[in-house]
Parts: C-alpha cells; structure tokens; sequence
C-alpha cells in the first residue's frame, strides 16, 4: 500500500478478472480499478514492484537450471496503440532478459501460413524456467482473422475450443498462464495515432493500416467479447485491462505478474553439492 491509504485497494486479479459483467463495448478505459491513487504514486509503485518481480523471476530461473519444468506466460492482447510494446519496455523491463522468452506476433509468413495456426504458438512457448511473453498471440486467430475474413466462419468458430484445449495442455505441463487483454477508447486510439503522425520518433511505429481497423471498430469489439466469453478458464484465465491510463495499466500488469509467480511459491533451490566441502575445497586451492 501506498502512503495515505493510496494504493490497491482490491487485488489486480479480483477487480479486473474477465466474468459476465465485462462488456467490452461498455468498459471505462480511462478507469483505474482496484486502485486509488495518481500518475506519480503509480510510477512509484512501479519501481517498487519491479524489484519483487525480478527476484521471483529469478528464482524461476534458478530453479529452472536445476530441473524445474515449470514455467510463467504472459498473454498481450490488444489493438494497436494499445500499450503492448511499452508494457513489455516497462513491467518486463525489470527482469533479467536471459529469463524472458519475447515473441512478436505479426502478419503470419508464407511458411506459417501453410500450418495450423498454432504452430508458430508452439514454437514460441516459454522453456523451462523461463518466463515468456507474447506481443499479439494466438488470439490474432480468432480476432484480425475473423473481423477481416481471413479464413472461413466455420474455421474461426472451432478455434475457440482449439484454443481452450492447447492452453489446457499448456497449463498442464506446468505452464501458468496469464492473458491480459488491453483496451483503449477510440479517442484516445486517435490522439496516439496523431502523435506518430506527428513525432519523428514515432513515424515507425505508424502503419496506414491501423486507420483502416478504426472504421472496424464496433467488429473488433464483438469479436474481442466473444474472446473473453469464450476462453476465460480457470487454468488460463483473462485480465481486462483499462488501458487510456498507461501508468494504471502497467501496475496492473506488474500486479498480475508477481500473483502468477507467487502462486508457484518459488524458493532458492538446494544446492546440489556439499557446501562445507567446497569451501574447504575452495580454502585450499
Ligand atoms: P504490430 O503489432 O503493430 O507490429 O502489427 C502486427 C500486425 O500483424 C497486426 O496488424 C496484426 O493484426 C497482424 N497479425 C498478427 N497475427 C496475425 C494473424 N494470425 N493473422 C493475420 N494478421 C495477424
Ligand atoms: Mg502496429
């Protein structure tokens, strides 16, 4: 908790678990549930967090290198502008890069294309110990390829399931899953736009494309619904993440991050060697 009673009020992974009551065409993107506070405490409690986040991810990784097979998935998913490559810079920038397996998924290539769409999902998945990311996911499948009939309805339809059961699998294997889902009002979508229009930092990050999805909007919105009503399990379940406040958005990630990890109640791993002998050892050499 923060000073003055600031702070979460109610854990990240209560207030914004997906359920019934999310609707998507009805969220407050500009809201900051569970928590009480401003921009400047925010980026406090960010820092703060990030240190209790490196350390967990730490010992995952440490325990990994000793045969632990279990491993941490973060899910991103969201429109562009949504906030998924500055999450990544700023709530995954404070762990060691050699425990982070990061995947970008783009427009799929002429090779993936020629294989179930999970291929190039499997492929990606997080090793042992290790903690992955996704920017864009499998979910593309059922979103951008549904909205721009990409594939036939019937094939859209069955991926739900496809889906539901790959991450079954996956979490069965030792995997825990965390999907967020990002959302920012188409306002504030288009003040972002705006400014890659504008800055010269930011004209590589602009894509004319995007302009196109905007005139989808009202599609991509019952599409990310069908999403969550569809895929929100126990063993994989989503977070909907008011995105319009970026500060909120990633304490909120980091929150749900130090939760997945915590609730593999990590430790140091033992030694698997006699630490008395090595140091005799040591002493004399
Ligand atoms: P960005 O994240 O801005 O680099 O853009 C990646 C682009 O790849 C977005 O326009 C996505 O919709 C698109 N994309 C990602 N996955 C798929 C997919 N499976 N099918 C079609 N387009 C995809
Ligand atoms: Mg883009």
């Amino acid at each position: 908790m923060g000073n003055n009673g600031d702070g979460w009020h109610t854990p990240a992974r209560e207030v914004l678990r997906a359920g019934p009551h999310n609707q998507v065409a009805e969220l407050d993107t500009n809201g900051t549930p569970g928590f009480s506070g401003d921009k400047e405490l925010g980026t406090t409690l960010l820092e703060e967090r990030g240190a209790v986040l490196s350390d967990l991810q730490e010992m995952l990784f440490a325990n990994g290198r000793l045969g632990d097979e279990r491993s941490v998935l973060l899910i991103l998913q969201g429109m562009d502008t949504a906030g998924k490559g500055g999450m990544v810079r700023s709530v995954i920038g404070h762990v060691d890069p050699q425990g982070v397996d990061h995947k970008a998924f783009g427009v799929p290539t002429p090779e993936e294309k020629r294989h179930h769409f999970l291929w190039r999902v499997h492929k990606a998945l997080p090793r042992d110990g290790q903690l992955g990311v996704f920017d864009r996911s499998h979910y593309e499948d059922v979103l951008v390829a549904r909205v721009r009939n990409l594939v036939p309805e019937t094939v859209w339809r069955r991926r739900y399931d496809e889906i539901n059961r790959f991450e079954s699998d996956l979490a069965g294997n030792g995997t825990t899953i965390v999907k967020v889902a990002m959302f920012v009002s188409l306002d504030e979508q288009k003040h972002r736009l705006a400014e890659r229009l504008e800055r010269r930092d930011k004209h590589w990050k602009y894509n004319p494309s995007d302009v196109d999805e905007r005139a989808l909007w009202p599609e991509y919105q019952q599409a990310y619904q069908d999403m969550l009503d569809k895929t929100d399990t126990e063993h994989a379940p989503w977070y909907v993440v008011p995105c319009d406040r970026k500060w909120y958005s990633r304490i909120a990630v980091m929150e749900l991050l130090i939760d997945a990890f915590e609730g593999l109640d990590l430790d140091w791993p033992e030694p698997n060697f006699d630490i008395e002998a090595e140091k005799r050892r040591l002493e004399e050499s």
